[in-house]
């Protein structure tokens, strides 16, 4: 039977990656039916909203979607969709895959690392205001259920996916408190998983290590803010935000992105690189049961890329999104 997939072709370069990213699944042996709503700046003037109630309800329902990127205004304007989005459906997890593909400019060969991002509190809280005209306060908020969970899906994604070792990252020996309360949620959790190895790191001490020394991790499980910062330098590790996809999940849905924004300069161009987005569709097949079909893709992708004749711009190429995506439904078959 079809899984029922929502599909928010979001804006700027969106809409390409996400046709290209479609074209892509529906020829990789998976069954999907699409089901297309709009969010973002294009229902902003006729829907009054950028995230309309029948946008969560279709995700309520199919309880998956494929999403491009959606543009934030700076300073004025609507908040971002892409927050709101994990907040409304309680997307706890922000799952980033940082893995090396040979034929993409990196400095560094093999990566293999999963960054498990807390995704709804933290810094992230939104709980921040003046104090006297000089001054600011902005909260960070760490609870132990929020903790627990995020830990929890660490532990159970490294199990599941036979990974070695799982690392909570935090900068408690300054915050005693609140990372300190992630840590020690961390290290409860973790004792319940004895066939998966568990360490901490401090924060700081981590980025260095992640620069001199990938090698040595595998996941690493970070509250919100930190989780930010560690994900994009993994991005960078294996070549940058053209090719690192995302999820973001929940106990009841998910919702699956690349980690990059919508680059409005290239909107329309057939420039964009499609690679994230595909990439983030096999980790919604094989989310959704579809480890074949994931795996069909995932080695189309690193065949592409690997003989280097049909790719974009950022990949050293002079291929559109589209002709990439041509290729690798070719390699597929
Ligand atoms: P961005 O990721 O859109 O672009 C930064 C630069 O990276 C681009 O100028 C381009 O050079 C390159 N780039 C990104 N994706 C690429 C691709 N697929 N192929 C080739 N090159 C690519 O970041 P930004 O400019 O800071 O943000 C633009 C908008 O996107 C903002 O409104 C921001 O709020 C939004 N945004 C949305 C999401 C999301 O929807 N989840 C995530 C991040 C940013």
């Amino acid at each position: 039977m079809a899984h029922a997939v929502t599909l928010i072709p979001g804006d700027g370069i969106g809409p390409e990656i996400v046709a290209a990213a479609r074209r892509v699944v529906d020829a990789s042996g998976a069954e999907i039916e699409w089901r297309t709503v709009e969010a973002g700046e294009a229902v902003m003037e006729s829907e009054g909203t950028p995230l309309p109630e029948r946008v969560l309800d279709s995700i309520r329902e199919t309880g998956v979607a494929l999403k491009g990127p959606i543009t934030t205004p700076v300073g004025s304007g609507f908040r971002s969709v892409n927050v709101a989005l994990r907040k409304q459906l309680d997307l706890y997890v922000n799952l980033r895959p940082a893995l090396s593909i040979p034929g993409v400019r990196s400095r560094y060969e093999d990566i293999d690392l999963v960054v498990v991002r807390e995704n709804t509190e933290d810094l992230y809280a939104g709980v921040e205001h003046m104090v006297g005209e000089d001054a600011a306060e902005s909260i960070k908020i760490i609870t132990r259920k929020a903790s627990e969970r995020v830990v929890r899906f660490a532990c159970e994604y490294a199990r599941r996916e036979g990974r070695r070792k799982v690392t909570a990252v935090h900068k408690a020996n300054i915050l005693k408190y609140s990372d300190g309360l992630f840590l020690e949620t961390a290290r409860q959790v973790a004792a319940e998983y004895d066939d998966v190895e568990f360490e901490d790191r401090i924060v700081d001490n981590m980025c260095m290590q992640l620069v001199q020394k990938p090698e040595l991790y595998d996941v690493l499980v970070l509250p919100n803010l930190y989780g930010d910062i560690v994900s994009d330098l993994c991005a960078g590790l294996v070549g940058g935000l053209g090719v690192a996809p995302g999820a973001n999940i929940g106990d009841q849905m998910a919702v699956f992105e690349p980690v990059h924004g919508s680059a409005p300069k290239y909107a329309g161009q057939d420039k964009a690189d499609p690679t994230a987005t595909i990439l983030s569709a096999t980790l919604m097949l094989r989310h959704l049961g579809e480890g074949e079909a994931a795996d069909r893709v995932t080695a189309a992708v690193r065949q592409v890329i690997g003989a280097g004749e049909h790719v974009t711009y950022d990949l050293g190429g002079d291929a559109g999104t589209a002709e990439m995506a041509d290729a690798i439904i070719a390699a597929m078959q």
